[in-house]
């Protein structure tokens, strides 16, 4: 299979050889990068890609979900270019910038308050900031095989050198002692800012957070004066409220949440929100107010896109059968996969396939795939690549609004015909 994709990839080779040359490694987003080389895309037309070499694929990654809406939705596309019309960025504030606030505001009913960033990275750390700022207390409580935004990760049970320099407590995802235990040894209310967690872990392999847990993670904030951050960079999606199994409809609701993706309509966003004890912390009319600024957080081109996206594209509707489609592809994934290596985790419209002994049902956290057959993965991306299937090489899968449902029967087919004809190397 490599050495087809050489073959059939030679523009992209060119390119990537290029970027070499100037970006370390022709990179500038390490998840984008893979062996041999990275395909490189032209242009993109609702869920279609081309490449460079003159392939379509159909896009099952959804740009890791910031690409909810496919790649053209033409009000997305109207939004922008109107906007665009009236000048790129005034220096002052403006219209836009509040009524995207109250969109978002409205969706979840955690948040009183917020802010705008451009990334879910720049979301994340603020919302840290906030969380030691307002408890005066240090520590931050985050979660093995997490993924919060290109400046921290932590990955067996360590946090990742290029680091945001917090003091960091590790603990086990879907496991509460793992959690009381840390929280005791740092003298709980005495030293434990926050608890930063994402409902589902989505870049660590789309593992749900069960609820018990994530009710545990609530209660243990509260008992310990601690700020309890949802990371809903990636679920938000997954409910017009917001949340995996969290904010909406049950009474679930963090201190504070991160958003990011897909609600700047695919232009670049964050936004970080909660409590107004908190966020009035931000409040510029105040003596001592916490300092948060950024040349584009305001941006009219995301603010129109954003709007645009929440009002009129992203209806309740549309939402729900999103994550019902979702649903019911991962489900006969699942069964057409059993008794395989492949296994299927993920919720609603965010799956990831992963190759490995372990059983489903025991895949609980990122530390349970740490035996993932990174070699079957290679193969199976390139595998759909060949098929004409954009997905990410660790199985990463997002849907789109834009994907119709013949797509999704094909994919499935694909995946069959993938379980098929490896069978030898899948038992
Ligand atoms: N948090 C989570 C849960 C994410 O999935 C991501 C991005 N994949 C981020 C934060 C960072 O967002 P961004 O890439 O916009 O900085």
């Amino acid at each position: 299979l490599a050495e087809v994709y050489k073959t059939s990839n030679p523009r992209s080779e060119t390119i990537y050889n290029a970027a070499t040359e100037v970006l370390p490694g022709g990179n500038t987003r390490s998840v984008l990068f893979y062996h041999p080389y990275p395909l490189s895309m032209k242009s993109a037309e609702g869920s279609r890609l081309k490449d460079v070499d003159g392939h379509d694929y159909v896009d099952f990654l959804g740009e890791y979900t910031a690409g909810l809406y496919g790649h053209s939705e033409q009000i997305i596309i109207n939004a922008i270019t109107e906007a665009a019309k009236k000048g790129l960025s005034f220096g002052s504030q403006h219209e836009g910038e509040s009524v995207l606030a109250a969109l978002v505001g409205n969706r979840f009913p955690s948040i009183d308050l917020l802010r705008f960033t451009n990334s879910g990275t720049e979301a994340t750390l603020m919302a840290i900031s906030a969380a030691k700022a307002y408890t005066g207390k240090k520590k931050v409580l985050v979660f093995d095989g997490a993924y919060h935004g290109g400046a921290f990760t932590f990955k067996g049970g360590k946090s990742s050198p290029v680091n945001a320099p917090h003091e960091y407590l590790i603990a086990k995802f879907n496991d509460l002692d793992s959690v009381k235990a840390l929280m005791q040894a740092n003298g709980n209310a005495g030293h434990v800012a926050c608890i930063l967690v994402e409902p589902m872990i989505g870049s660590g392999g789309a593992i749900p957070g069960e609820r018990a847990f994530l009710e545990g993670l609530r209660k243990a904030a509260t008992a310990s004066d601690a700020v309890l951050i949802f990371d809903e960079v990636m679920t938000s999606r997954m409910h017009q409220g917001g949340g995996i199994q969290s904010q909406l409809p049950s009474d679930l609701r963090p201190d504070i949440t991160t958003l990011g993706k897909y609600i700047g309509g695919g232009m670049s966003f964050g936004a970080f929100g909660g409590k107004r004890a908190i966020m009035e912390l931000f409040d510029p009319r105040r003596p001592n107010a916490l300092s948060h600024a950024g040349t584009f957080n305001n941006n009219v081109l995301t603010m129109s896109a954003g709007r645009a996206g929440l009002e009129e594209v992203f209806t309740p509707r549309r939402a729900a059968r999103l994550h019902d489609r979702g649903e019911a592809l991962r489900r006969t994934l699942q069964r057409l996969s059993h008794g395989t290596l492949m296994k299927v985790t993920g919720y609603g419209s965010i799956m990831c396939f992963h190759f490995t002994q372990t059983a489903l049902e025991k895949i609980r956290s990122p530390g349970d795939l740490s035996e993932d057959d990174k070699v079957l993965s290679g193969v199976f991306h390139l595998f759909m690549l060949a098929n004409g299937y954009y997905v990410a090489r660790r199985g990463f899968v997002a849907l789109s609004l834009a994907l119709q449902e013949d797509e999704l029967e094909a994919f499935t087919r694909t995946v069959q015909d993938f379980l098929q004809s490896h069978s030898q190397l899948l038992s």
